[in-house]
């Protein structure tokens, strides 16, 4: 990996975030980092939840992590250290390790605690991040704690996976608080990306109402593709493999190139390789 000046291309750097549980954050991350790496964009996930779901997916078990977003966040590497390829082209990981779930804890008296990603991301002391990579994703914890706030502090804006399911609207409110509260403080610039509507179903009514009812009250910010619930989406991660390279013909995997496609168009670029 060649270090270029910062001027030069700079990484969009996106949050994956969603307080709620299981609704999608870690498969929308793996794939559509893949999605972005297969058009050929140099991609970074940042794993920054302490179950380590997207290290997982990607091969890398807790016990074949060695440095960790942990290890980066907690000051004791930089986050170059912490950089590992994963095998398929374009597309990096920083692990992350169960010992994230201490953080808060650990640094409850530091002033600086919501901006160390951003210092480790922005640090250009060994190899700037920014310029080596086209696009950042990081995949938050399951709340609101420290680490997503971490996140937020360090993207440009926000991606919000939601589950086509009863309440799935319930806790958005909170979400879009704390977006506000980063942005009226650390991080002015942040932006909601937009809502991906997740696990959608054809078959029950419901997922139809979910969609229509995200789409009235948030209409502009939802992205236009929607992920089915698909099984293949689910199985891909016990193989240790992004779905897109599980099974690129199954709709999951059809659905996030759609997805990577809008995010690229909406990016300014003319289309996905
Ligand atoms: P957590 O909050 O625990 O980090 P998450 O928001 O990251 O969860 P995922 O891990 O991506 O959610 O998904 C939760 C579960 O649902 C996983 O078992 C995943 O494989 C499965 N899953 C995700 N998306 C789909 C889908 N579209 N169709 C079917 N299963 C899915
Ligand atoms: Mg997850």
């Amino acid at each position: 990996m060649t270090a270029q000046p910062s001027a030069q291309r700079r990484a969009r750097i996106l949050a994956i975030a969603n307080q709620k549980g299981g609704v999608g954050k870690t498969t929308t991350a793996i794939n559509l980092a893949t999605g972005l790496a297969d058009a050929g964009k140099r991609c970074l996930i940042i794993d920054l939840d302490p179950q380590g779901n997207a290290s997982t997916g990607l091969g890398f078990p807790a016990n074949a992590r060695e440095i960790t977003s942990y290890n980066a966040i907690a000051g004791e590497t930089d986050l170059t250290a912490a950089l590992t390829e994963t095998g398929y082209d374009n597309l990096h990981l920083v692990p992350a390790s169960v010992d994230l779930s201490g953080l808060d804890a650990e640094l409850i008296d530091d002033p600086d605690r919501a901006t160390r990603l951003q210092s480790l991301i922005e640090d250009t002391h060994v190899v700037d991040i920014r310029s080596a990579y086209d696009y950042i994703l990081i995949d938050c914890p399951p709340s609101l704690n420290l680490l997503t706030v971490n996140a937020m502090v360090a993207a440009d804006s926000v991606i919000v996976p939601l589950q086509c399911e009863f309440f799935a609207l319930e806790g958005l409110t909170q979400l879009l608080e704390t977006v506000r509260i980063v942005q009226g403080n650390l991080n002015p610039g942040l932006k909601i990306r937009g809502i991906v509507l997740t696990m959608f179903d054809q078959r029950n009514r419901l997922s139809f109402q979910v969609a229509e009812d995200v789409r009235e009250n948030l209409g502009d910010i939802v992205f236009d593709t929607i992920i089915p619930r698909n099984v293949r989406l689910s199985e891909a991660p016990s193989y240790a493999m992004p779905a897109l390279k599980y099974d690129a013909s199954c709709a999951g995997s059809k659905a996030y190139v759609a997805l990577t496609a809008e995010l690229l168009a909406g990016d300014g670029h003319s289309h996905a390789a």
